[in-house]
């Protein structure tokens, strides 16, 4: 548009107000409204917006026809951020959908809209937006197609949908094979994430590895340090462990986080590094992660920074070979952490920190509660999800499943095998009690006496025995 003209068209507007003609063409008028919508704050957007739209509406000459289209995607795309920037979202979209489509559509909209919706979490809406726009994208040029094929890569994966993730992320991959080496970076490390959700570690470590080739060689301090915490992780989970490599990593992604000021991936990365080290039974590195974790504050990260705080203390107090009152302090530390903040029952794993904690405090009603109420959530999960991914059980799929409790399903094999013995609370030692409580759910008729022995065993081979009676024995 002509400068001088939109000047002389600003002056009128603030000399005489609520103007909709400004003596030029059809379209000359659309495009000031439009742009003083864009530059109004409230509900000033509205009124240009609006004002432009109706005049969109009259358009009848066929030769401003393309014009005409273009001026409705960009009003509908301020309408969309305006509705956006007030949390509107259902006004925001389906204006959006009402006005843009014609339109010229580019990545910078899809940018836009993504980035409000991320903001409020709408995983799901993001999902729906970009799949109703599936047409459209599949025009832009292939950096930006990959662009918003890992958008829907990330929320599949953040909602653990990695299987669909994995589907979306192959198409990306694809596309990337000729593109800058950052694109492929950006692919790489979705890809890696994806497959560490699938538990397939290997391709993790391989697609990780192959991603810090590359930010390596471009200096790109930024996304590194995430990378190394993953791979850290990955590598700890392939079964030719190899924890020096991965602590190696977790110590770069430290610093790397500390001279950047991320204090919340700063205390992911720790939380993390003291649990691995409580499963090597490295105690005295678990705890000084973690008071290194607690010093930060982090608000949003600190309940599982006092959980993996008490499971480190637990791990102190169950410890035999120290003496009797060592252990009850740990043990009392734990009991204040349990009993004064930690309160989310919906967690399987806070109820489960609680019925080691009470087990190992002698208080066995307590531990049976807590344990039956573990193993109601477990029960839950593992309805129509793979026991050891997570992932949702495909239709019309006839899953693995395991015979012995009829609870537990698997995608694979090898999934199957991954959870028989791989952690404290592996398959093998919750197999009975997952049976145990489906039966009772059913409704079938229980000897209640079975089931408390059950529990009972469980906490002891699993938790071991309380301290009071390591003190008898003494
Ligand atoms: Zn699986
Ligand atoms: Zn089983």
């Amino acid at each position: 548009m002509n400068v001088g003209k939109f000047a002389q068209a600003k002056d009128l507007e603030i000399k005489w107000g609520h103007l909709d003609t400004f003596g030029g063409t059809l379209v000359e008028d659309i495009m000031i409204l439009r742009v003083f919508g864009y530059l109004a704050n409230g509900k000033r957007v509205l009124y240009y917006c609006e004002k432009a739209i109706r005049k969109i509406e009259t358009n009848e000459d066929e030769q401003f026809q393309i014009d005409v289209v273009n001026e409705k995607a960009k009003v509908g795309h301020r309408l969309t951020s305006y509705y956006a920037e007030k949390g509107e979202m259902e006004k925001a979209l389906s204006n959006h959908h009402k006005l843009c489509l014609e339109g010229e559509v580019r990545l910078d909209y899809i940018i836009d809209i993504c980035d409000y919706l991320k903001k409020g979490n709408h995983n799901k809406k993001i999902i729906e937006f970009i799949e109703s726009m599936k047409r459209r994208i599949d025009a832009f040029t292939p950096k930006d197609q990959v662009y918003c094929l890992l958008q829907l890569c990330r929320c599949y994966a953040e909602d653990d949908d990695f299987l669909k993730a994995r589907i979306i992320s192959k198409k990306a991959f694809e596309l990337a094979h000729h593109l800058e080496p950052d694109v492929q970076h950006s692919v790489l490390y979705s890809a890696g994430r994806i497959e560490m959700g699938l538990c397939n570690y290997k391709a993790t470590i391989r697609h990780f590895m192959t991603a810090t080739k590359i930010s390596n060689r471009l200096h790109m301090e930024m996304v590194q340090p995430s990378i190394e915490a993953d791979l850290g992780i990955a590598l700890l989970r392939t079964k030719t462990k190899n924890p020096k490599e991965a602590f190696r990593y977790f110590a770069k992604a430290l610093d790397a986080f500390t001279k950047a000021g991320n204090m919340k991936e700063l205390q992911n990365t720790l939380i993390c590094m003291a649990n691995e080290y409580r499963k090597l039974n490295q105690l005295d590195l678990s705890l000084q992660c973690i008071e290194r974790c607690q010093s930060l504050a982090v608000q949003s990260r600190l309940d599982v920074c006092k959980e993996a705080h008490c499971n480190a203390l637990l791990e102190y107090a169950y410890d035999t070979t120290l003496s009797y009152s060592q252990r009850k302090l740990y043990f009392d530390k734990a009991r204040s952490i349990v009993e004064n903040t930690i309160d989310d029952c919906a967690s399987a794993t806070v109820n489960l920190t609680r019925a080691r904690l009470y087990n190992l405090g002698g208080n066995q009603n307590e531990a049976r509660t807590s344990l039956v109420k573990y193993v109601h959530v477990r029960l839950e999960l593992c309805e129509l999800n793979c026991y050891t991914c997570k992932q949702k059980v495909k239709e019309g799929t006839v899953p693995l499943m395991c015979q012995t409790c009829l609870v537990a399903l698997y995608c694979n094999k090898k999934h199957q095998a991954l959870s028989w013995n791989d952690d404290r609370i592996c398959h093998k030692v919750l197999c009975p009690l997952l049976a145990r409580l489906k039966k009772f759910k059913a409704g079938e008729p229980q000897d209640d006496q079975v089931l408390l022995d059950e529990l009972d065993n469980f906490l002891e081979t699993v938790f071991g025995k309380p301290m009071m009676f390591a003190l008898q024995e003494l």
